[in-house]
């Protein structure tokens, strides 16, 4: 970065070269006809927080040296959207550590309206209170916060840091930043009994809900079994206090929705044990250091960085992501019934970008 807004970050709106979709390949459409419009992009493994499902205490966090710059996730994600990504999601780790971030956010926002139609994140809120405004000029008008707990105590056994505050000071200023928030919950045992008044709270703010199984990626410090919770139990307990009614509702996502008839809002259910929802799948997945996963359950991996730093970029990318679309599994292979397991993918969701 060598002025205020970065290098890659156009000045003026009329300045963006806008390509058609398919200017530098074809759409995107995999070996079992998905059609691919999503891409998660994580731009660091680093977080702030420790969530106990997500990562180690001690985890051992990527050299700076192998991350890609803001420049190139720029580049990678401009070749995207030219393939037919119409809608990007920045996640990590905690994309909003990241230095500089919000140039990111200003350039990507400046395609919206053109060849992008949405741009949006995955944050554990405690960086939001600062970058909520910027977020919203950026022209980001979504954002999904993980909040698993509202209570204290747990929050901070659960995320090994004590900045619940912090977190729930971020959603307000999201939502007086004018954005739609919804907040994702692991479903854990031993925080089930919170979650009606998570739901009842979060939708008394406007906010939707989604609950997420957990999912056996990279190794944490506690047996996995002893985390999971299946969604359809939780959905059960949950219709002993609300009348849950199935809604055809969808933002693009796993996620199957019900309408709480007690709170008026939305509820969601993300199912990677309970309900296979693969079949639906429109994302592909890239990690701060250009490492393309076609699926989040598998170990199939393309190597963007090697494409975006060769000599012609802009053809080996393309070409790359041809290959990606080749390898995408058809499903993921998540096993949720065996104690002291493997973890079924050793990366954990932080270093793909979740
Ligand atoms: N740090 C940001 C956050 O927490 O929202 C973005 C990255 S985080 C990896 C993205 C999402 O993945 C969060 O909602 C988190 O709860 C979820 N997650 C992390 N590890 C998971 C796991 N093993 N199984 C299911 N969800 C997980
Ligand atoms: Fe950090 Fe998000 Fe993982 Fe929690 S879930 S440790 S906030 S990356």
């Amino acid at each position: 970065m060598n002025d205020q807004s970065g290098p890659f970050v156009p000045r003026r709106r009329d300045l963006i070269v806008v390509r058609a979709a398919g200017d530098r390949g074809p759409p995107l459409i995999d070996a079992f006809q998905r059609r691919i419009s999503y891409l998660r992009l994580s731009v660091t493994d680093r977080c702030d927080l420790r969530c106990a499902y997500c990562m180690p205490e001690q985890m051992q966090f990527l050299p700076k040296a192998e991350v890609l710059t803001l420049e190139e996730l720029y580049e990678l994600a401009t070749g995207f959207i030219a393939r037919g990504v119409t809608k990007l999601r920045i996640t990590g780790g905690e994309p909003l550590v990241r230095r500089d971030i919000m140039d990111l956010f200003t350039a990507l926002g400046r395609r919206l309206g053109h060849d992008l139609h949405e741009l949006t994140l995955t944050t554990n809120g405690t960086q939001l209170a600062r970058h909520a405004e910027g977020l919203a000029r950026a022209g980001v008008q979504r954002v999904n916060v993980s909040l698993d707990t509202l209570d204290p105590a747990r929050f901070a056994a659960l995320t090994r840091r004590d900045v619940l505050p912090q977190v729930l000071e971020g959603i307000a200023a999201a939502k007086e930043a004018g954005l739609k928030v919804k907040l994702n919950a692991v479903a854990l045992k031993g925080y089930a009994d919170e979650l009606p008044d998570l739901i009842a709270w979060a939708h008394g703010q406007g906010h939707d809900v989604t609950l997420i199984e957990v999912m056996p990626l990279g190794d944490v410090e506690e047996e996995r079994l002893d985390q999971y919770l299946p969604l359809d139990a939780v959905r059960r307990d949950l219709e002993k206090r609300f009348t849950l009614r199935d809604i055809a509702f969808s933002t693009g996502g796993p996620a199957r929705y019900v309408e709480v008839a007690e709170t008026g809002g939305r509820l969601g259910f993300i199912t990677p044990h309970t309900g296979n929802f693969c079949s639906g799948c429109n994302r592909l997945r890239v990690t701060a250091t250009g490492q393309l996963y076609p699926c989040l359950g598998g170990g199939e991996r393309i190597d963007l960085r090697a494409a975006l730093r060769s000599d012609d970029p802009e053809r080996n990318v393309a070409l790359a992501i041809n290959e990606a679309l080749a390898i995408k599994p058809e499903k993921h292979h998540f096993r949720m019934d065996a104690r002291g397991a493997a973890p079924a993918v050793a990366r954990h969701m932080s270093s793909t970008g979740g």
